[in-house]
This record gives C-alpha cells, structure tokens and sequence, in this order.
C-alpha cells in the first residue's frame, strides 16, 4: 500500500470509523489510540489498559468506541480484547507518523480510500510499510514535476 493511501485510512478511521471531532487538540485521541493499539492482547495486562485511559467507566466506553470501529474484539470482558486483522494493520500504520499536529494539518484534504466503498480484507492484508508518514514530505512530492 502506498503511504497515502496509508494515510487516507488513517484519516478514514478517526474520521468515518470513530466519528473524532477535529476540535481542540484531537492528537491527544489520536495517540491514545495508538497507544492502545499497542497495549493489545489487554487480557495480559488489564490494569495497565486502564491507567493508559484513566478509570474503569472511562476504559469500558473508549474500548467499546475500539470495538465499535473493528479494532479489538472480545469474548467474556471488553477489557480482556485482542486486535482485529483491522487493528493490527492500524497499530503498524500509526507508529510511522511522526507528528500528529501534521498529520491533523492534511485531515481535510484527503481522499478517502477507495473512493468511499468500505474497505475489505484485502486492506488488511496489505502491510502498511515501513517509510515514516511526514505529510510535508508527501506534499513537496507532488508538488514536484
Ligand atoms: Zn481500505
């Protein structure tokens, strides 16, 4: 997958998936989530999953809004949830953007990813690389002839 498409799901899943708001400093979710994605399997650790949110009634609505968008799944407790195929491609995506203020920079300027058909299996399937995703660096590539 290229880095912006990388990037349009990116924006696809705090926007469409999670119904973020842009208001105020949203990178505090946005590397909450991260964070999060990187705390899975939560039934190793379920007390630092909590810490991570803040307290128990916090914990159980942000891990249902991660369940809610495919990210983790459950058997008996939310808080003992492992990654999707979804959640897993997503915890790799996030950990190469470098800076969330950028990254909110190009928010409203990216195309959704497949033109706005949900996405499949198949995006999960397709590792989201390795290069960092510095959206400054994404634009001075298409500015260039
Ligand atoms: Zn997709």
């Amino acid at each position: 997958m290229t880095r912006d498409e990388v990037l349009a799901h990116a924006y696809k899943l705090f926007e469409s998936d999670m119904g973020l708001c842009a208001c105020g400093q949203p990178w505090e979710g946005y590397e909450l989530v991260r964070r999060l994605l990187d705390l899975a399997p939560y039934y190793e650790h379920p007390d630092r999953v909590t810490a991570a949110i803040g307290n128990d009634g916090s914990a159980h609505l942000v891990l249902s809004m991660l369940t809610r968008a495919e990210l983790i799944e459950h058997g008996g407790a939310v808080g003992g949830s492992w990654l999707t195929p979804k959640g897993a491609w997503y915890r790799d995506a996030l950990r190469l953007i470098d800076s969330w203020e950028e990254f909110d920079d190009g928010r409203f300027t990216a195309p959704s990813p497949h033109e706005g058909t949900p996405c499949g299996d198949a995006c999960w399937n397709d590792p989201p690389g390795t290069d960092s995703l510095r959206i400054s660096e994404i634009e001075k590539r298409k500015e260039r002839p």
